[in-house]
């Protein structure tokens, strides 16, 4: 499968190395791929660059926003909360379609200092801001709720006995990526919250994760739903 990630930070990093070593392939969007490329500070994962990480994952394409939304038969949002829709916008509609988008981004707003604030909340969320500037395009808002390491070796947690919501207004979009979740990574109890709106609770649950990494002293961790 072709894959358009959105994002050159730790989220967009380890899942382009994690799909391309499950034999996918995969472009990662920036605003200026000879700038990222060239970035020596930055989003990066570990004491790594984007380009010696890139050298060490020389199968993943760069490309701008709008060539990874075009590559991607499915797309993957994973820039930050306020470069979110820049990023989209600079894609274009057009590129997105309707294509079905896995939205892992969270409205974080670091500007006041440690701990982040919620840039939107409670009667709206950075899921819903997407669907409606793009309706075309079918958002699924997942994996937001748990660290990136987690989100492609779900196994690394309680051999992998732990949950992950999706939700968004399309229903067959939602199963397909439920679906895919569990193929890319292995997920087992992926839960269907239904319409877009219930990412406001997805990206809501963020204080109470930071939160559970400072008790915990660990980010691998993830939320179980026992019922
Ligand atoms: P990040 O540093 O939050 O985001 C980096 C990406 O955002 C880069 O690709 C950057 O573009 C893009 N970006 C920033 N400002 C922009 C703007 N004004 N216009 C367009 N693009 C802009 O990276 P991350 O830590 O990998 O996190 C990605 C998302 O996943 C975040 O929303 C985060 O809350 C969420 N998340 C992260 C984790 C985690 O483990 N880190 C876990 C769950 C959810 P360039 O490439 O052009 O610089």
């Amino acid at each position: 499968m072709q894959i358009g990630i959105f994002g050159t930070g730790v989220v967009g990093q380890t899942l382009a190395s994690a799909l391309i070593g499950k034999g996918h392939a995969v472009m990662i969007g920036t605003r200026d791929p000879a700038a990222t490329l060239n970035r020596t500070t930055g989003t990066v994962a570990g004491p790594t660059t984007f380009s010696e990480w890139h050298g060490a994952n020389p199968r993943v394409q760069l490309g701008t926003f709008a060539d990874a939304a075009r590559f991607g038969e499915v797309l993957v949002n994973a820039t930050s909360g306020g470069g979110a829709l820049p990023a989209l916008q600079a894609a274009g509609a057009e590129a997105l379609g309707d294509k079905v988008m896995l939205d892992i981004s969270n409205p974080l707003d670091f500007s006041k200092g440690m701990p982040p604030t919620l840039s939107v909340c409670n009667t709206d969320s950075l899921g819903e801001q997407i669907q409606r500037a793009f309706p075309d395009l079918r958002v699924v808002k997942t994996l937001n709720t748990t660290t990136a390491a987690v989100m492609v070796n779900p196994g690394a947690v309680a051999g992998g006995d732990h949950t992950m919501f999706v939700c968004g207004n399309d229903a067959q979009a939602r199963a397909t990526v439920a679906r895919l979740l569990g193929e890319w990574f292995g997920w087992r109890d992926v839960i269907d919250l239904g319409d877009i709106t219930a990412s406001r609770g997805a990206e809501m649950l963020l204080p109470v994760w930071l939160r559970l990494w400072g008790a915990l002293g660990t980010p691998i961790f993830n939320f179980k739903i026992a019922r």
